[in-house]
């Protein structure tokens, strides 16, 4: 399951995610959405740590961010 979803109708391509994020997970689309905005979408996932600082920063709130489940022994 991807860790950080977009929800790309949401996204205006400001990149304050892309900044946000300390480990370059994260980059605009090469496509548009409906309203002419590149979307951010995720390229280098195995580089997220899902801290969610990316989520925290969206001002349209079209970013979650999946923790994996810990397992109980
Ligand atoms: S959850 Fe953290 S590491 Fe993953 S894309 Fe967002 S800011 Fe980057
Ligand atoms: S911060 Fe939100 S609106 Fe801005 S590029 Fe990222 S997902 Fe899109």
């Amino acid at each position: 399951m991807q860790k950080v979803e977009f929800d790309e109708e949401r996204c205006k391509g400001c990149e304050l995610c892309i900044d946000a994020c300390p480990r370059n997970v994260l980059a605009l689309a090469e496509h548009l959405n409906s309203k002419g905005f590149r979307p951010a979408t995720v390229v280098n996932e195995s580089q997220c740590t899902s801290c969610a600082f990316c989520a925290w920063m969206c001002p349209d709130v079209a970013i979650v961010v999946r923790r994996e489940e810990k397992k109980h022994a």
